[in-house]
């Protein structure tokens, strides 16, 4: 019988959840759910940062777990670090009663002072537990200083094994730190607070992103004074671009600079012209487009958007939520992510959430960098929709929508949207049935008519796209049976009796009744758009044209 495994996913609600979070999460559901009944995976919110944690950021990240469906064993009893501040001062007393922990008084200047003063004599800065005379520290303390409180790291040379790495990961006693383990406000560390709850929770194994790995031999360190059983360690490799960069919210920054650059060449503007357009500071624009490592926030970004004419959906996706607003379909995303950095052999790749559960093994996954292929992404979204069955296409349109409000799709009753969705069969993301169904929604007096689509396909050789957008509208105006088949049939007839191919004629009338020349099937089209408001639309691109 082997040891129940329990998981946890560990997040910080600062934001949205990365995909970078959503595979931890996802490996660590999939670890305890291979178990069945056995397996444990849990959520804790490590909201110690209290100046960076929202209410919003927790409800957010919560949504994108939830629209991922990679639900928790512990939804009764969520556990939020903030609440269990008596717990961790407990500990703390007690590692300060056994010599374990001190109080230690220097500013974030001071500290700086003694990093740089390292730096200078080229050796590697650590922190060693300075020695306060009690006059000092009543002197510190009439000063109104706040102290902290440190872990005196026993001397040793520190060392766990990585399943993934599939090797000892050792820490030599010199680089050996007392580090913080309660802040100046009074809340623990993330260092200190991980190390309580993962025992507490009976945490087996800890999957979870390489920028931890060095942070293991704190914790490490932390389980043997106070006696804790060590859990099993995984740390996953990194997300790369396929350019080998590291994929993060910088590729959404680098977009938008891009874009900023070619908009300033192109039209010969300042970036103190932007700012009066943005109302961003010019100087704040200048620095960022002059230092290509500086980054905007995302409501400058959002800002700036409109100006040089990029819109949200433009940007790499990066966060759950954009894959969502884009129109990716849960299912395709867990099964990407599966695949970066883990595989079940065989060359497998599309897979159930059933049968990644019944073949995730931890020695598996590869500590090797992962590459986000979007392209392989795309092609397991429209693969996804392939095989989805109607009920939930519609459902996963549905929920599309309503993180995407300003769609007039939102108007459309189920049945048209089930209609949509058939008509526009093989289709990659929502997002494309969303953009090329729009037109249907608009009111009739608002299709605006692409200016190179009047040209190439109503004006070009004298008109002709419009003489015959002319002569078929008195034969659509007699139509007895508005259905696409029919429709076909008597423009197939009409199109024969006047020796012309069949886009001769669905162009013109794509182009009426859209504004552009790509729509959905066109008799279809027209069935959904129903008589009266494709004979309005037909008028009023032959007057305006
Ligand atoms: N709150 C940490 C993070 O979001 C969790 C790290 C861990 O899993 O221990 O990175």
């Amino acid at each position: 019988m082997s040891t129940p495994i329990v998981t946890r996913f560990a997040p910080s609600p600062t934001g949205y959840l990365h995909v970078g979070g959503a595979r931890t999460a996802l490996f660590s559901w999939l670890l305890a759910r291979n178990q069945g009944s056995q397996g444990r995976y849990l959520l804790r919110i490590e909201d110690t940062d209290l100046a960076r944690s929202t209410q919003q950021a927790c409800d957010q990240l919560l949504e994108d777990l939830k629209w991922l469906g990679l639900h928790w064993d512990n939804a009764d009893n969520l556990i939020f670090q903030s609440k269990r501040v008596d717990l961790y001062n407990r500990l703390i007393a007690d590692l300060i009663a056994r010599g374990l922990a001190y109080e230690a008084w220097e500013t974030a200047e001071e500290l700086t002072a003694l990093r740089q003063q390292a730096e200078k004599a080229k050796r590697p800065y650590v922190y060693r537990r300075p020695s306060y005379t009690p006059d000092q520290i009543a002197q510190l303390k009439a000063q109104g200083r706040k102290s902290v409180i440190r872990f005196a790291t026993p001397a040793k040379e520190y060392r766990f094994h990585d399943v993934i790495a599939g090797k000892d990961i050792v820490m030599p006693d010199e680089e050996r730190q007392d580090f913080v383990i309660r802040k100046t406000d009074g809340m623990p560390t993330y260092h200190f607070a991980v190390v309580v709850d993962d025992v507490e929770m009976g945490i087996t194994h800890i999957l979870r992103g390489g920028e931890h790995t060095k942070n293991t031999f704190l914790h490490i360190a932390l389980q043997e004074a106070l006696n804790y059983p060590r859990p099993i360690y995984a740390h996953l490799s990194t997300i790369q671009n396929m350019d080998n960069t590291k994929m993060g919210k910088r590729d959404r920054d680098k977009k938008v600079r891009e874009q900023t650059n070619n908009y300033l060449k192109n039209t010969k503007k300042t970036p103190a012209d932007l700012a009066a357009q943005t109302g961003l500071a010019s100087s704040r624009i200048a620095d960022w487009l002059a230092n290509s490592k500086s980054q905007l926030d995302p409501s400058d970004h959002d800002k700036l958007m409109p100006v040089i004419g990029l819109k949200p959906t433009d940007l790499p996706e990066i966060l759950v939520h954009d894959f969502r607003r884009n129109g990716y379909l849960p299912e395709a995303l867990l099964n990407f992510l599966a695949l970066l950095g883990w595989s079940p052999g065989e060359n497998r790749e599309l897979m159930s959430m059933d049968e990644m559960t019944r073949l995730f093994s931890i020695d598996r996954i590869s500590n090797a960098p992962a590459k986000f292929d979007r392209a392989k992404l795309l092609a397991f979204n429209t693969q996804t929709v392939e095989t989805a069955t109607p009920a939930r296409l519609l459902a996963a349109l549905r929920d599309y929508l309503s993180v995407n409000p300003d769609s007039p799709l939102n108007q459309a009753t189920d049945e048209q949207l089930a209609q949509l969705l058939h008509m526009k069969k093989g289709f990659r993301t929502l997002r494309e049935v969303d953009d090329l169904c729009r037109f249907f929604f608009y009111p009739d007096d608002h299709i605006t008519f692409d200016p190179k689509a009047v040209e190439k396909v109503l004006k070009k050789d004298d008109n002709a796209g419009l003489n015959t957008l002319q002569e078929i509208r008195p034969l659509l105006a007699a139509a007895p049976d508005w259905r696409a088949d029919p429709l076909e049939a008597a423009i197939k007839q009409y199109c024969e009796s006047k020796n012309l191919t069949l886009g001769n004629v669905a162009q013109p009338i794509r182009v009426a009744i859209s504004g552009t020349t790509v729509s959905p099937p066109i008799f279809h089209s027209l069935e959904f758009l129903g008589k009266d408001r494709s004979l309005a639309r037909i008028d009023r691109c032959l007057k305006q044209s």
